[in-house]
């Protein structure tokens, strides 16, 4: 049996809010309740908004509730994978270049995209509200799409559990696992706390 592995992804854009909050806890507990590991990534991939402030924020808020991580990733010290799986993906004939940027095309032969999500159950969307999305930014950096999909792999996430406000996220993280090749995660998108 794989071990069970769960990740926390904020974006060092503000300060932690009670959502991130929840989310974090979450993916501890399942982790910890498998025996699993518990991985904090930050997701630093708009620079224009991230800060050294906001990772240390996010690392105190943690520590502050015990939520001890066994592994730690920062997403702008990892470019050159991300810029190595869009030759993979260029030599597939699936990305093209828009301006500067990279867009994946979106395959319209699959007409829907569905998954079993571990809260929603049977979710699917069709394929024709996606459109080509970009994958590599102007500036050389990822996109949220790009990165969460590469590192969820690379770092062999088993359950991805987010809010609720990335379900219409998740099936341009399925292109993207078909297109690569790779089998996806389990899917786990919590509704907001009100
Ligand atoms: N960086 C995203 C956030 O700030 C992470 C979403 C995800 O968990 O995939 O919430």
């Amino acid at each position: 049996m794989q071990n069970v592995r769960t990740r926390y992804a904020p974006s060092p854009t503000g300060i932690p809010h009670i959502g991130n909050i929840r989310t974090a806890l979450f993916n501890y507990l399942l982790a910890k309740n498998q025996e699993g590991e518990f991985i904090l990534r930050i997701e630093d991939t708009d620079q224009k908004r991230s800060t050294k402030e906001h990772i240390l924020t996010i690392r105190e808020s943690l520590d502050a509730l015990s939520l001890k991580r066994d592994e730690e990733f920062i997403q702008s010290e990892r470019l050159d994978k991300y810029r190595k799986h869009l030759e993979i993906l260029k030599g597939k004939k699936i990305v093209y270049q828009d301006q500067k940027a990279w867009r994946f095309k979106v395959d319209n032969d699959t007409s829907q995209i569905q998954w079993n999500d571990l809260v929603h159950n049977q979710v699917s969307f069709p394929t024709n509200v996606i459109e080509d999305f970009v994958i590599i930014k102007s500036d050389g950096f990822p996109t949220y799409h790009m990165a969460s999909v590469v590192d969820d792999h690379l770092m062999n996430i088993t359950h991805v559990m987010r809010g609720d406000e990335w379900i219409s996220s998740t099936p341009k993280h399925l292109l993207l696992y078909k297109a690569f090749g790779w089998t996806p995660p389990l899917f786990v998108h919590l509704p907001p706390i009100l």
